[in-house]
């Protein structure tokens, strides 16, 4: 697969939906990538990538930002919140929101840098317990916490259980989103994304089938 696959994917998923074919944001999800493979995919023509660790985006796209300008950046794996400024500061969107102790932390430091980026409420839809977020049970009085904090939430996120139909959960994380007037759902990822379009999907975290198998464990 190439960019250009992955895009006429996207956009022929956004057409099957009746959705407005650039409606769903493509976040090239780059973790682990050699360089060079993110700067073919930076020349042609991609903005917007995923990273999970802070430490592993802070060594990389300060530089890649410098030679491209418009790069749209999203955290998407935990953030702790000894390194939430770091995150702020490097960060367009942070996607991962899980706990009410983070979203404190960013609203205090948002006050101090007085500014914030775009809030992702990340949501547990399995209730794995390995696994970041919400409970879809509590999802409603954080958004509130949240807002309480004036916070800019934009939307909910999720990471489905992979032995489970994805489909689920994307419909529950859409419901959770509608009744709490979020426009925003990043959900779907390589072997799904379609799926997560069809059922309301505004971003999708894409990554293996853009750049290839992942050449270093996640560890
Ligand atoms: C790695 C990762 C992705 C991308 O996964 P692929 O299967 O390679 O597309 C998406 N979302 C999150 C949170 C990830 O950590």
């Amino acid at each position: 697969m190439s960019l250009s696959d992955i895009t006429s994917r996207v956009a022929a998923a956004e057409r099957a939906a009746d959705r407005p074919v650039g409606s769903v944001q493509l976040v090239a999800v780059s973790k682990v990538q050699p360089n060079e493979r993110v700067e073919s995919v930076l020349q042609a023509g991609q903005r917007c990538f995923g990273e999970n660790r802070v430490q592993e985006a802070a060594g990389k796209w300060p530089d890649f930002k410098e030679a491209f300008s418009d790069v749209d950046l999203h955290l998407i794996g935990p953030l702790q919140s000894n390194k939430a400024r770091q995150a702020m500061e490097l960060f367009d969107t942070i996607q991962s929101v899980d706990r009410p102790k983070l979203a404190k932390a960013i609203a205090r430091l948002a006050q101090e840098l007085g500014q914030c980026p775009d809030l992702f409420l990340q949501v547990n839809t399995g209730k794995e317990v390995q696994k970041a977020g919400i409970l879809p049970e509590d999802t409603d009085a954080f958004v509130a916490e949240c807002r309480g904090l004036d916070l800019p939430v934009k939307g909910l996120m999720c990471i489905p259980p992979v032995e489970e139909e994805a489909s689920l959960h994307f419909a529950l994380l859409a419901k959770l989103a509608k009744r709490n007037d979020l426009a925003g759902l990043s959900m779907g990822m390589s072997s799904d994304f379609e799926k997560a379009i069809a059922l309301g999907a505004t971003h999708v975290r894409v990554g293996s089938a853009i750049f290839g198998a992942r050449v270093k464990p996640e560890g």
